[in-house]
């Protein structure tokens, strides 16, 4: 991977704002749009890989001690 630190929270480069506008259609192509000023952050696609990649180092880590055997 080689992509240093990746955050789940993700934030509007033009900004700085933490709140964005999904379509209900939400495909990998759909663009995501920032709700304060409107710049568009980018596709959907391009922010579901960031976000899993950092929700699967996260569950990863509550999976083992999640999983104990009794
Ligand atoms: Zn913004």
């Amino acid at each position: 991977m080689g992509k240093g630190t990746l955050t789940v929270e993700i934030k509007c480069t033009n900004c700085g704002s933490a709140v964005f506008q999904f379509p209900d259609n939400l495909t990998d192509d759909a663009l995501i749009q920032c709700v304060e000023c409107g710049k568009n952050v980018g596709p959907y696609g391009a922010l579901k890989a960031a976000i899993q990649g950092q929700a699967h180092t996260v569950i990863g880590a509550h999976t083992e001690t999640a999983i104990k055997p009794r």
